[in-house]
């Protein structure tokens, strides 16, 4: 598979936006609050899924941010739950930080650290700051209490250290059913914060681990093993999403009580985006019921599906240094992104001409058998782009949106008796039309001005209108998908009562058009090269191309919505 080829100028990256977190950082560097440690910041995905969009914010986050003090970035899977992490996950994620332009110092798994956290839990029990519950998950629910009200201590919770002991061990030996035993923190069952209710610690789980295989069937909670892996890994800066905020006590227990490296939490809002959603659970759930053709569904926001629709890390990355990060929880439009990813393309994608839902053409004056070649400006906005030969003949394809037989008000495109420009090569005026027994339009008639070679009139002679056109003769022809927003709610979520978000799906998000026309140059355009097919969009080999019929999808139409509302917003 050839990859792609769309050199050019970078996207200047802001490194200007202000964000909370580089001033924090940027203290905490000035302060040597961690004395002359390096700035040493995570990215922690757990392997049960695809990264979405979301997650570049926080890539860009923890490795830009860490870049910018000279610092380092660990990739850490963090896979504490046997049941639902894959292999394929894992492998996907790495690619797709690459893809973004990130390298990692080192890939770690929160797996390596069972043995050390395991070590831990019989500190804490030794400590007598954790203890073996046998209360049910359910009754652990119950015994929780709510937040206007302290919770009950459990039955064993005074239970002594060498029973906690002989328990935990028995545990890890696997002489317990599923879900008979925890160990859980002892802290304080009337905490105003939920988490710090003697929160569970470990769970009995036999299942077969991606990496540790059946080595182990008692598995750390993720808060338990989460700070402590930041900790192992001398992280400086722990940067996650808002929900985290009220375990933020809890992190800095565990890591208080075993007296290791202060790491801390610090959270910022997670990225919202209208018409999309950013659950996992939820993209799961569009993959394995067929809604989607499966995670990299160039629909899809995962950057495995953006990605395939056409986006370029380059834009992707200016839009995060844009949105940059806050306190609070806000929604961003998905047009913002568009916006940045068109600024890219509109720079670096060559031009080409495809006309997607052809009307034949036949120009009677222009001669039978003559062909001839219009030079052509690959990409008008990068000269070093070159130029290239586009064939003309007398047959051309034209969009039948170009063509009206009866004009509406204010339609200068082509209809019978008036001119328009072909681009970068004639004058053509529409003479007659050919219909079918049916009476549908089969082909339109015109005469050409041979003087209006590369698109001018010498006599000066105005035309209100340019369209593109590709030659019959000379045309191949090519799949092209079309894709809308997968949501018809700028909030996916929001669904009526009994229903579930599933209502919201647009049943128009794809459109597959068999019988494009386009001209012969991309024929040998490679798997992921951008065009801007003009007049048109931007459009992306898709993997799906065979040798003789390519497969483009339109990453984005040519009207920028989100420059609209800025101008609107003043
Ligand atoms: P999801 O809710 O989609 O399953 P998650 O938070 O469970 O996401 P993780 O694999 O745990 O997914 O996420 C890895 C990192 O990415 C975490 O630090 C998390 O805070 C961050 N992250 C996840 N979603 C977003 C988002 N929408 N915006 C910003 N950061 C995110
Ligand atoms: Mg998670």
């Amino acid at each position: 598979m050839a990859t792609m080829s769309n050199a050019g100028t970078e996207i200047p990256e802001t490194r200007t936006t202000s964000n909370f977190l580089r001033d924090i950082i940027a203290e905490d560097v000035q302060t040597k609050k961690y004395g002359d440690a390096v700035v040493q910041t995570r990215f922690p995905p757990e392997p049960n899924g695809y990264l979405h969009i979301g997650h570049a914010k926080a890539i860009c986050l923890d490795f830009g941010l860490a870049d910018e003090f000279g610092g380092k970035t660990n990739l850490r899977f963090d896979d504490t739950n046997p049941e639902k992490e894959e292999t394929e996950y894992v492998e996907s994620i790495q690619k797709d930080v690459r893809w973004l332009g990130f390298d990692w110092e080192r890939l770690c798994y929160a797996s390596d650290y069972f043995g050390q956290l395991y070590e831990w839990a019989l500190k804490l029990i030794k400590a007598g700051k954790a203890y073996v519950d046998d209360l049910t998950a359910d009754e652990i629910r119950q015994h929780r209490g709510t937040l206007t009200e302290p919770g009950k201590d459990s039955p064993y919770r005074n239970r002594s250290v060498e029973e906690n002991l002989d328990l935990f061990v028995r545990m890890k030996k696997g002489e317990f059913p599923d879900g008979s035993r925890v160990l859980r923190a002892k802290i304080d069952m009337a905490s105003p914060n939920l988490n710090m209710r003697d929160p569970v610690m470990y769970r009995i789980v036999h299942a077969t681990h991606h990496r540790t295989g059946d080595e182990w069937c008692i598995y750390p909670m993720y808060d338990y093993a989460h700070g402590q892996s930041d900790s192992i890994e001398n992280v400086t800066h722990s940067m996650c999403t808002l929900e985290f905020a009220d375990h933020q006590p809890l992190y800095r227990w565990y890591i208080e009580q075993l007296g290791i490296f202060p790491s801390q939490q610090i959270e910022f809002d997670r990225l919202n985006l209208t018409y999309t959603l950013l659950s996992k659970r939820r993209l799961l759930q569009l993959v394995q019921e067929g809604r989607v053709s499966g995670w990299d569904d160039p629909r899809m926001p995962t950057l495995s599906g953006i990605r395939r629709r056409g986006f370029t890390p380059e834009a992707i990355r200016a839009f995060c240094a844009s949105i940059g990060a806050t306190r609070t929880n806000g929604t961003t439009d998905i047009e913002m992104l568009e916006h940045f990813q068109r600024d890219d393309l509109n720079r670096r994608a060559r031009r080409a001409m495809a006309v997607l839902r052809p009307l034949k053409v036949v120009i009677d004056n222009y001669p039978e058998g003559k062909e001839e070649f219009v030079e052509v400006a690959n990409n008008p906005e990068d000269p070093a782009a070159g130029t290239r030969q586009v064939p003309f003949s007398r047959e051309i394809y034209v969009e039948q949106d170009d063509f009206r037989e009866v004009p509406p008000p204010k339609y200068y495109r082509l209809s019978p008796g008036k001119e328009v420009r072909l681009r970068n090569a004639y004058f053509v005026t529409a003479q007659s039309v050919v219909k079918d027994a049916a009476g549908n339009l089969v082909e339109v008639h015109c005469t050409y001005d041979p003087a209006s070679r590369g698109g001018n009139s010498p006599d000066g002679r105005k035309v209100k209108s340019t369209i593109h056109w590709v030659s019959v003769k000379h045309a191949i022809s090519a799949e092209i998908r079309l894709y809308d927003k997968l949501f018809i709610k700028p909030d996916p979520s929001d669904f009526a009562e009994g229903g579930t978000f599933l209502d919201n799906l647009n049943p128009d998000s794809l459109e597959v058009l068999s019988h494009a026309r386009l001209e012969p140059s991309l024929a040998e355009a490679a798997v992921g090269e951008r065009f801007q097919f003009e007049r048109v969009g931007y459009f992306c080999v898709d993997p799906d191309s065979t040798g003789g019929r390519p497969v483009f999808n339109r990453t984005l139409a040519l009207k920028d919505t989100w420059a609209k509302i800025e101008k609107k917003a003043g």
